[in-house]
């Protein structure tokens, strides 16, 4: 079933969802294959960026029908948007689920922005993650053309930006990046704890891929409930394609498209496991 954000990462005790990024009917398909295959849920996401890919309208109606008959429920969240008319229009379309971001504007204009986006989607009973501190740009990503730089959340501010926005989920910026790692990735779980000890909302990591694993469940052990993964996603699927390909030009595309929602679907099951398990 498709449900908000709130409820799919309710009662997760030191476990964390995967959010994997959806912009096509092949990716939707890999995401919903690896449901059926774990039984435990997942986040369906879909970024503002990709609307170049699909309409709101289009992802909503194969999503409804791509997710009948799995056996874990599925949430429908647009990720990283920064545009409130984007944000209206993916409420009317159906998502579950909003990710309002204003990490490149001061704390003032985040919080009122974050506020209103809350008040909007929490109307309709949608979901609502808003991001505080910036994540860094890292190789191959396709979330954003523009690095802000890094900069930690701050404990503080991130407990008074929850109480005050009234948002339901919290990204936090502890050193992953957006993208894979251009050196060898400095996680700064100190500042995560501090941070959960703080802020009662569940915490959000975007920039799972190429995270060491030890270093996700040492996330997962402190606080973080919702683990987003992109770039990972496409970078093993075109290789595997690639390979496919070269070994048969004449392959017929009907049975790539299938090829490519299995791989797609390998790589967010390895995630699923890793984030449910203890
Ligand atoms: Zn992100």
């Amino acid at each position: 079933m498709l449900v908000n954000l709130k409820t799919i990462l309710s009662g997760l005790d030191k476990k964390a969802v995967g959010s994997f990024n959806i912009y096509s009917y092949e990716t939707i398909h890999g995401v919903c294959r690896a449901v059926e295959k774990t039984g435990k849920p997942a986040i369906i996401s879909f970024g503002a960026s990709y609307l170049n890919n699909m309409s709101l309208g289009m992802v909503k109606s194969i999503v409804d029908e791509a997710v009948k008959g799995l056996p874990a429920d599925t949430a429908l969240h647009l990720d990283h948007c920064k545009d409130t008319d984007i944000i209206k229009a993916a409420l009317e379309a159906g998502f579950t689920s909003v990710m309002y971001d204003g990490s490149a504007l001061p704390f003032d204009e985040n919080v009122k922005n974050s506020r209103a986006v809350a008040n909007m989607a929490h109307a309709r009973g949608v979901s609502v993650e808003a991001e505080l501190g910036s994540i860094a740009l890292g190789q191959y990503s396709n979330e954003s053309d523009i690095d802000h730089g890094e900069a930690y959340t701050n404990p503080a501010n991130a407990a008074e930006f929850a109480n005050v926005t009234g948002v339901d989920a919290l990204a936090v910026s502890i050193g992953t990046v957006h993208g894979m790692y251009k050196a060898e990735p400095n996680i700064r779980i100190d500042i995560l704890r501090e941070i959960s000890k703080m802020v009662s909302i569940p915490l959000v990591l975007h920039g799972g891929s190429g995270t060491p694993e030890e270093k996700i469940k040492e996330c997962i052990e402190n606080g973080i409930k919702k683990i987003n993964v992109n770039t990972e996603i496409s970078q093993y699927t075109v290789k595997r394609l690639a390979d496919i390909i070269a070994g048969d030009r004449n392959i017929h595309l009907s049975k790539l498209t299938l090829m490519q929602s299995e791989l797609v679907s390998e790589v967010v099951e390895k995630y699923i496991t890793l984030f449910a398990e203890r």
